[in-house]
């Protein structure tokens, strides 16, 4: 059922200025969508609530709900996915559609940039239709204000003309389900939030679910592995399915070249550390970043703009894509002071902390 274009979809999912775009350096763990990814992200892709693995708190709510839609010939209320890149959020979007029995239309926050656009998008909209916004909570205002009325009461007024001669129509749209995916729920205006009867924050994925998904990929893509692999994988996969299938893709990758192709779990954790992941999944940029914390700043606490221009990365890459796993693993805290190394992240460098 997914209509969605890949290109259009992903144009602006990469945040600008990156380190990943500007410097051309793939980043091995990053959450971000790559190019690479596109082809095997529409294969393994679960389809159906039954085969994604894990968020079960949202996958059991999901159920129900769309089960009572159904069940009442309703289309589902808006939905709001929020959370790090690369943990299901357009997965869920399009199995939402699916389950619904609906097209899945999709677009960005970036991409609609005229209220012309987004009249555009919702006119040609089917009765059902599921419309999955990514990004959305970069959409210019203008265009959030015309939304509004057409999440609530499926009616849009559009301006046309400039001036005197300027006059304002009003056009029905479908009843249609409208679905956000945003990674800085923070960063939506109170108004739109409110328009979204179901909200979720996706959580990363405990190190076995993650296993399973490694597995469940692994027979998508051909390649045998033990579970011992798979394991090794998701440990190191962030608690995130995109990384962990692109861990796995490179793991293949080393296999056939230096290993015959046989997945062990020596083979899968000796090409993790030729890829430079280590153990807990932290990369050269994680790196530098801890480094930055604990060498240059000697464990202070300082500002998102000040580590960001240390490690030469866009601040709001940073606080959108690296930094949730260290807060998570606890390698670094947010105070009101700024943000600061804690001693995990110490003892992880191997650096011995200031007194
Ligand atoms: P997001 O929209 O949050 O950035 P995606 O929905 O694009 O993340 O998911 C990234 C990839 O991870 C998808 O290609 C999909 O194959 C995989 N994936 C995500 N969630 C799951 C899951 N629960 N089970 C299996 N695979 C998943």
């Amino acid at each position: 059922m997914w209509e969605a274009d890949a290109g259009d979809l992903f144009a602006n999912a990469m945040p600008s200025g990156s380190a990943a775009k500007r410097t051309g350096v793939q980043r091995a763990v990053t959450g971000e969508l790559t190019g690479d990814d596109l082809e095997v992200d529409r294969n393994l892709r679960p389809q159906s609530l039954d085969d994604y693995i894990g968020q079960e708190r949202v996958r059991d709510n999901l159920r129900v709900l769309i089960q009572a839609a159904r069940e009442r010939g309703e289309s589902l209320d808006h939905v709001i996915f929020s959370g790090p890149p690369g943990l299901g959020k357009t997965t869920l979007a399009g199995i939402v559609a699916n389950e619904m029995g609906a097209h899945m239309r999709a677009t960005s926050g970036p991409a609609i940039e005229r209220t012309g656009d987004l009249a555009a998008i919702l006119t040609n909209l089917e009765e059902g239709d599921v419309l999955f916004v990514d990004e959305i909570h970069r959409l210019n205002h203008q265009v959030e204000e015309v939304l509004y009325p057409a999440m609530e009461d499926f009616y849009l007024d559009i301006v046309i003309g400039k001036g005197p001669a300027a006059r304002s129509i009003r056009l029905d749209v479908p009843h249609f389900t409208l679905v956000g995916a945003t990674t800085r729920a923070g960063l939506l205006t109170g108004p739109l939030r409110d328009r979204f009867g179901i909200s979720y924050r996706l959580d990363y994925y405990a190190a076995d679910e993650l296993a399973r998904i490694v597995e469940r990929s692994a027979r998508i893509l051909g390649v045998t592995l033990d579970e011992e692999a798979a394991a090794e994988i998701a440990s190191r996969g962030r608690g995130t399915p995109r990384l962990a299938n692109r861990l796995l893709k490179r793991v293949r990758d080393y296999a056939q070249v230096r290993a015959g192709g046989q997945i062990t779990w020596q083979v899968a954790a000796e090409a993790l550390t030729f890829f430079e992941i280590d153990e807990l999944g932290l990369d050269w940029m994680d790196i530098k970043i801890l480094t930055a914390l604990t060498q240059t700043f000697r464990g202070r606490a300082v500002g998102l703009t000040t580590i960001a221009s240390a490690v030469a990365e866009d601040p709001s890459t940073l606080e959108d894509v690296y930094e949730p796993y260290l807060l998570q693993q606890g390698l670094m805290v947010r105070t009101p002071q700024g943000r600061q190394a804690t001693l995990a992240a110490f003892e992880h460098l191997g650096i011995t902390p200031p007194t």
